[in-house]
């Protein structure tokens, strides 16, 4: 019998992503099923109920869903964060679950450099601004939005350093970015600095007073990773202690309100995560979801795997 494959989102692909799907289930000899923009979870339920694979966005997948599920081998979440699949429920039920990283690596790092060039041109305000060309910039965790990072930086003639505690030195240099050794080294070294780090119980609040109080005179810090990382309390006092310091950021801080009134001209947030809004993003990340269902049906390749 035919594979069936589910879409399920209540925020639905972009319908170039759901053809781009339908594509490359069709080619596989599998059936799609769509459910878009349900309301109640007993629709997800029912749809569940006879697939062999569900695609999702961030629809959530918790011990009930995986419950309704007999048939289901894999879920795969179009995009890079995951934490909407309960994957102990998964594991528990013989359900592998993945995401697709990297999918929306060049679209958060595209934004990265909108945030950078809106600063350093003066937040647009008519005043004389700096440029990128010839300043050092510093990738703060060198995974797949660092790396583009860095390819964009070189275009903009940027001198690039990187810092990854779990990348070897050649392994960054072979892209002709300076790797260096410390977090300290970066902060110290680079007048911008771009943040890639995952919000992990190590990275949580570490970019505090005494790190970027390293950064040197006329310093951008951008954020497109998570505002966790971020030490909120401490990021004030440098700010008020080093008028010379400028912070953007694609994910608005718990104190938004104190930082644009005190920081007036010096930092800005996007209102709501655009880093990976892009129509591309969207259908790349659909796409990838298909075609790793197809190849872990066919060859049970599991590599993109989440869950234990
Ligand atoms: P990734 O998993 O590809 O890369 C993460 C990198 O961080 C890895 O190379 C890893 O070695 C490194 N790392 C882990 N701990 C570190 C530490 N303590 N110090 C330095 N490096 C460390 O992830 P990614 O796709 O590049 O995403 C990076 C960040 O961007 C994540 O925080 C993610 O949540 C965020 N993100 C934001 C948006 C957005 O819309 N703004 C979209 C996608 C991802």
């Amino acid at each position: 019998m035919s594979k069936k494959i589910l879409i399920a989102t209540d925020k639905p692909f972009a319908s170039e992503a759901v053809k781009g799907i339908k594509n490359v289930i069709d080619q596989a000899g599998y059936e799609l099923v769509l459910l878009e923009k349900y309301t109640e979870k007993q629709q997800l339920l029912d749809a569940v109920a006879n697939v062999d694979a569900a695609i999702i966005r961030s629809d959530i997948f918790d011990n009930d869903v995986f419950e309704a599920a007999k048939q289901l081998k894999i879920v795969v979440r179009a995009g890079a964060g995951f934490d909407n699949i309960d994957l102990e429920a998964a594991t528990s039920h013989g359900v592998c679950a993945m995401n697709t990283p990297g999918q929306n690596a060049n679209a958060v790092a595209e934004l990265a450099f909108g945030l950078a060039v809106y600063a350093v041109r003066n937040f647009y305000n008519g005043t004389s601004g700096t440029e990128l060309a010839g300043k050092k910039l510093g990738i703060h965790a060198y995974g797949n939005v660092g790396r583009n990072v860095a390819r964009i930086a070189k275009g903009f003639n940027m001198e690039v350093y990187a810092f990854d505690p779990f990348l070897s030195a050649e392994a960054i240099e072979k892209e002709g970015v300076k790797a260096v050794k410390t977090v300290e080294e970066l902060y110290s070294t680079c007048e911008f600095v771009s943040l890639h780090i995952p919000a992990t119980a190590e990275t949580k609040n570490s970019i505090n007073y005494e790190l970027l109080n390293k950064l040197p005179k006329k310093a951008l810090l951008i954020n497109t990773a998570r505002k966790e990382v971020i030490n909120e309390a401490e990021i004030v006092k440098l700010m008020e202690d080093r008028i010379d310091v400028k912070y953007v950021t694609d994910i608005l801080p718990s104190n938004h309100a104190e930082m644009a009134e005190k920081f007036a001209g010096r930092y800005f947030s996007t209102p709501k995560k655009m880093g990976a809004q892009t129509a591309e993003a969207n259908t790349n990340a659909g796409i990838a979801a298909a075609n790793q269902i197809v190849d872990f049906i066919k060859n049970g390749n599991e590599c993109f795997r989440v869950n234990k």
